[in-house]
C-alpha cells in the first residue's frame, strides 16, 4: 500500500513524489518548474488545477514560444532580459532553449551583451538570482551562506566587480558575470543548475557614476582595501569550506593586484582557479597549438608578443612557458619568448614601475615607448591583445606582421567587441588574408577576395566548463597548471581539419559539450595520476564523466 501522508493523490490515484513543494510554491520554484508542461495528472496532484492555462504544451512548443518571442525583440539587452527572466521561471526550459540555440545565444547570456547588463544592473533588476555578501556582512558569512536554499552546491563563481570583462569597476553590477558563467557551465557542460551558486563580494566601488546613481545596487562607498579586504575574502572562503567542503571556487573579474595574490594564497589551500589567469591561458594556448598546424612552425620556435601584461597576459604567457618546458626549453629561455608591452611600452628589465607579476618578463631589451616599435623591434610571430585598447592593432601593426611572417598570428583578445584590437575584417584584409585571427568576443565570418573566413572565438567557455566538470566529477581537492596544459592540449585535438581550411583555431561551438567532456576525462585523468582526486579511479572515465552531466528534461513528477 503506498503510504499517502506525505504524497498528493491525483484523480487517477498516482502519487507526486515525496518532499516536491505544492501549488504556487512549485510554479515558483525555477529549477521544478514545468509551467505550461505539467500533466493534466500533475496539476490535480500537485495542486495546480486552475493556476495554468487549460492546454498542456509539450517542451517543444515552449520552446517555439520562446523563440517567438526571442526574435521579436529588438536589442540584445532585451534577448538577455528575455533569456534572463525565463531563467528566473524555468530553469530547464530556459537551457534547453540555450543548448539548442548556443551559438547564437552565448554572446547573449556572456560577453559581449552580459557587460551591457552589467553597465545596467540597478536599472534591469528583477529578481536576485545567487548570493549578494557586502563588506559589512563580516562575521556572519556562514549564516548568509546557510540562507543558500539549495543543499549541495558543487561549483561558486565569485566576484567584487572590480574588474568586469574590459569595462572596469562596475561594483555590484558584476553580478551578471558570476551568473552569466554558471549558466555557460550547464549549457556547456551539463553541469546541475542546481550545483551553481554566483557569488558577489560587495566591498565598495570606484565607479563615480554608480556612486552617484540612485538605482545603483550596492554599497555606496570606496573599495576597502588591504587587511580588511583580506580578512573578508578570507572569511568567505573558510564559510565555504565549512559549509560545502571540497566546492569548486572560481574566481572572476577581479582586479589584477588582488586576483594574482588571491590565486597564490589559495591553490594549493582549496578547490580554486582564476578564470581570466588560467582559464584564458589555456584557450590561448590551444589557439597556438592549432596555429601552429597552419604556420608550420614549431611551437618552440614561436615568438610572442603581449599588448597589455595584466590578468590574462600574464596568465597566458605563464602556461606558455611551462608548455615550452615541457617541450624541452630551460625556464629562462622559455620566458623570453614572451615579451609584453603595457601602458608604458615593452617591460623592460631597466624599468622601475613594474608590478610584481610582470619581473619575470622583464627581460635584458632596450626600451621602446610603443607597440609598433616593439614590432618592428621584436619581429614576433604571433601578438596577443589583451589590453582593453579598442584598435590598438592598427594597419601599421598588422602590415608589419605580415611581412616578417607567411601566417602572422593575430589573436585580438580585449572584450567586449567595442575593446577588441582590431577586426577580423581589418586582420584579415591588412594581412591579405593571411592573418591567423581570434578574438574574445565573436565576430561574423568574412569574405575576403572570394574566400570566407570565419574568425575564432579565444572563447574561455571552450576551457572552464570542462575543467569544473572534470573537478565536479572526480571531486579534485585542488585545480592545477597541469590540468590546464591538458585542457588546451585536449581541445586543439578537437579542432578538424575543415575548421583550420577556413581559419578556425578552435572547434565550431556546436561541438562545445562534447569538448567539455573529453577536457572533463582529461582533467579528471590528471587528479588521479596526480593523486588529488576524492574518489576511487573508475575502471570508465568517460562514464564517470557522462554520468555528471545534467540534461535539460522535465522530471515526470507521478510516480
Ligand atoms: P587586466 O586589467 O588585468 O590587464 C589589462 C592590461 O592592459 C594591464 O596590464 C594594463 O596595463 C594594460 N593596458 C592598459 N592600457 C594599455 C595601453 N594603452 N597599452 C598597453 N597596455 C595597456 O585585464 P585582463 O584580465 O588581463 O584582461 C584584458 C582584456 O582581455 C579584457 O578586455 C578582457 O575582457 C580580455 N580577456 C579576453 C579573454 C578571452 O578572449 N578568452 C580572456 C580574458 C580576458
Amino acid at each position: 500500500m503506498t503510504d499517502t501522508s506525505s504524497s498528493t493523490a491525483s484523480p487517477t490515484g498516482r502519487h507526486s513524489k515525496l518532499g516536491l513543494p505544492h501549488g504556487a510554491e512549485l510554479l515558483h520554484d525555477p529549477l521544478l518548474n514545468k509551467g505550461t508542461a505539467f500533466t493534466q495528472e500533475e496539476r490535480w496532484a500537485l495542486g495546480l488545477a486552475g493556476l495554468l492555462p487549460p492546454h498542456v504544451h509539450s517542451m517543444d512548443e515552449q520552446v517555439a514560444r520562446v523563440m517567438d518571442n526571442y526574435h521579436a525583440k529588438t536589442t540584445d539587452l532585451e534577448r538577455y532580459i528575455h533569456l534572463v527572466s525565463l531563467q528566473d521561471r524555468n530553469e530547464t526550459l530556459f537551457y534547453r532553449v540555450v543548448m539548442d540555440h548556443l551559438e547564437e545565444m552565448m554572446p547573449i547570456i556572456y560577453t559581449p551583451t552580459v557587460g551591457q547588463a552589467c553597465q545596467n544592473w540597478g536599472h534591469l533588476f528583477r529578481r536576485p538570482r545567487g548570493l549578494y555578501i557586502s563588506i559589512k556582512d563580516r562575521g556572519h558569512i556562514a549564516e548568509i551562506l546557510h540562507n543558500w536554499p539549495h543543499k549541495g552546491v558543487g561549483v561558486i563563481v565569485v566576484t567584487d566587480g572590480e574588474r568586469i570583462l574590459g569595462l572596469g569597476d562596475q561594483g555590484a553590477g558584476g553580478m551578471g558575470i558570476p551568473v552569466g558563467k554558471l549558466s555557460l557551465y550547464t549549457a556547456c557542460a551539463g553541469i546541475d543548475p542546481a550545483l551553481s551558486l554566483p557569488v558577489m563580494l560587495d566591498v565598495g566601488t570606484e565607479n563615480e557614476q554608480y556612486l552617484r546613481d540612485p538605482l545603483y545596487m550596492g554599497l555606496r562607498q570606496s573599495r576597502v582595501r588591504g587587511k580588511d579586504y583580506d580578512d573578508f575574502v578570507g572569511e568567505f572562503i573558510a564559510a565555504v569550506e565549512a559549509t560545502w567542503p571540497g566546492t569548486l571556487i572560481q574566481f572572476e573579474d577581479f582586479g589584477n593586484l588582488n586576483a594574482f595574490r588571491l590565486l597564490e594564497e589559495y591553490r594549493n589551500k582549496v578547490c580554486t582557479f582564476n578564470d581570466d589567469i588560467q582559464g584564458t591561458a589555456a584557450v590561448v594556448l590551444s589557439g597556438l597549438f592549432s596555429a601552429q598546424r597552419l604556420t608550420g612552425t614549431a611551437f618552440a620556435d614561436q615568438r610572442i608578443l603581449f599588448l597589455g601584461a595584466g590578468e590574462a597576459g600574464i596568465g597566458i604567457g605563464d602556461l606558455i612557458v611551462s608548455a615550452l618546458v615541457s617541450e624541452g626549453l630551460g625556464v629562462a629561455e622559455a620566458r623570453k619568448r614572451c615579451c609584453f608591452v603595457d601602458s608604458k611600452g615593452l617591460v623592460v628589465k631597466g624599468r622601475t614601475d613594474l608590478a610584481v607579476h610582470k619581473l619575470s618578463y622583464a627581460h635584458d631589451l632596450a626600451a621602446c615607448p610603443d607597440f609598433i616599435s616593439a614590432v618592428r623591434e621584436l619581429k614576433p610571430t604571433a601578438i596577443i591583445g589583451v589590453s582593453t585598447m579598442p584598435k590598438a592593432f592598427t594597419r601599421e601593426v598588422v602590415e608589419a606582421m605580415a611581412s616578417y611572417n607567411a601566417r602572422p598570428i593575430v589573436f585580438a583578445l580585449s572584450n567586449p567587441t567595442s575593446k577588441a584590437e582590431c577586426t577580423a575584417e581589418e586582420a584579415y584584409t591588412w594581412s591579405r588574408g593571411r592573418a591567423i585571427y581570434a578574438s574574445g568576443s565573436p565576430f561574423p565570418p568574412c569574405l575576403y577576395e572570394g574566400k570566407t573566413y570565419v574568425p575564432g572565438q579565444g572563447n574561455n567557455s571552450y576551457i572552464f566548463p570542462g575543467v569544473g566538470l572534470g573537478v565536479v566529477a572526480c571531486r579534485a581537492r585542488h585545480v592545477t597548471d597541469r590540468m590546464f596544459s591538458e585542457a588546451a592540449k585536449t581541445l586543439a585535438s578537437m579542432v578538424l581539419p575543415g575548421d583550420l581550411e577556413v581559419g578556425r583555431v578552435y572547434p565550431s561551438l556546436t561541438r562545445i559539450k562534447e569538448v567539455s567532456a573529453a577536457i572533463a576525462v582529461a582533467v579528471a585523468e590528471v587528479a588521479f595520476k596526480d593523486g588529488l582526486a576524492g574518489i576511487e579511479r573508475p575502471s570508465d572515465l568517460a562514464a564517470l564523466v557522462k554520468s555528471a552531466m545534467w540534461e535539460p528534461r522535465y522530471t515526470e513528477y507521478l510516480e
